[in-house]
């Protein structure tokens, strides 16, 4: 039987992958896509302590990758299709049809953009809309794009639109910002990124394509449309639990609750990184909850 499954391959993921298998642990790492999880889609990581480049998130994620590799960390292309998480027995079945067993399991799948629920957002995906900057930000090179949001996604997106586009808006519907200080001095002070405050989307417009953003003033009430090209949407980001829903304990907002050895409600079940109940989701502190949920999963495996 394995000892730890790790589900999930970003930052959390891996440096659980990492902590487990030099703790003596056997591990399988399941991974769907590809490592990295959210921060490759960020073009420039300047607060991971030691690492003073700014390397973009494909970088940092590759070396944290090598990394685990290099420890004896076989990262395993597959998705998982369901879990069956008790006191007693952790069960994982993979979408190739494989079920297995694991003494213990680290939850590590992260969060995915939350979408703003209006019209035209979901027929004009891909047509204007989009949710990753780094990803798709190349389209609107000398266009006009606008990031909805006021948190760190929204504001380092604008400031790497900026350098793309010939103008990017960022409407927020306050009139103060969310995102750290250092990225909102900078967004502030680019001349090509102009700020709609106190604004919120209402419908995306355009035939086939983007074309506009109506928006609602919260102050006044007026409704007015905001001519763009593109739209990217950074308004937050939604907890990937729907393995587990009604397996284990979430919070309020949908993530999972841990203790401080990320211990889930269950026994042998421990959660890092986005998908948990934290006040601080950066890259940073999701290695610091995979290498506390590896050391606490060793302990229980050894029991
Ligand atoms: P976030 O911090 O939750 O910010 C979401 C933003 O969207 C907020 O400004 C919020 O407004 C706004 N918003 C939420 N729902 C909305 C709606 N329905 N309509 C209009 N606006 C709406 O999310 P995030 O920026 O994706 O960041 C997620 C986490 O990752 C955070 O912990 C963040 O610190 C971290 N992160 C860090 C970095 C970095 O350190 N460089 C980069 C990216 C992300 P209000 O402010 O009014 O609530």
């Amino acid at each position: 039987m394995t000892d730890i499954a790790i589900i999930g391959g970003g930052p959390a993921g891996l440096a659980a992958g990492l902590y487990a298998v030099r703790g003596g642990a056997s591990v399988r790492l399941l991974e769907e896509m590809f490592t990295g999880g959210q921060i490759v889609k960020t073009h420039c990581i300047e607060n991971y302590p030691g690492i003073s480049d700014g390397p973009d998130g494909y970088g940092l994620a590759a070396r944290f990758e090598e990394h685990a590799a290099k420890a004896g960390v076989n990262v395993e292309y597959v998705g998982v299709a369901s879990l069956s998480l008790t006191d007693e027995k952790k069960e994982i079945t993979l979408t190739s049809g494989e079920t297995f067993e694991a003494k213990a399991v680290i939850l590590c799948m992260g969060a995915s953009p939350r979408a703003l629920g209006i019209p035209g957002e979901r027929e004009l995906l891909s047509h204007g809309i989009s949710y990753c900057a780094t990803c798709d930000g190349a389209f609107y090179r000398g266009k006009t794009a606008t990031v909805i949001g006021g948190g760190d996604t929204a504001i380092s997106d604008a400031i790497y639109l900026s350098k793309l586009c010939q103008k990017v808006y960022v409407v927020h519907r306050r009139d103060s910002l969310r995102a750290s200080a250092v990225l909102a001095n900078a967004a502030l002070k680019t001349e090509n990124i102009e700020f709609v405050w106190n604004s919120v989307p209402e419908a995306f417009l355009g035939d086939g394509k983007l074309n506009a953003i109506r928006l609602r003033s919260t102050v006044t009430n007026e409704v007015t449309d905001l001519m763009t090209e593109g739209a990217f949407v950074a308004v937050g980001i939604v907890p990937k639990t729907e393995l587990v829903e009604g397996q284990i304990k979430l919070a309020p907002n949908g993530s999972i609750e841990t203790n401080e050895r990320m211990e889930t409600s269950v026994k042998g079940v421990f959660a890092a990184g986005d998908i948990r109940n934290t006040p601080l989701r950066q890259v940073v502190t999701a290695c610091a909850d995979g290498a506390i949920a590896a050391t606490y999963a060793i302990e229980a495996v050894r029991v």
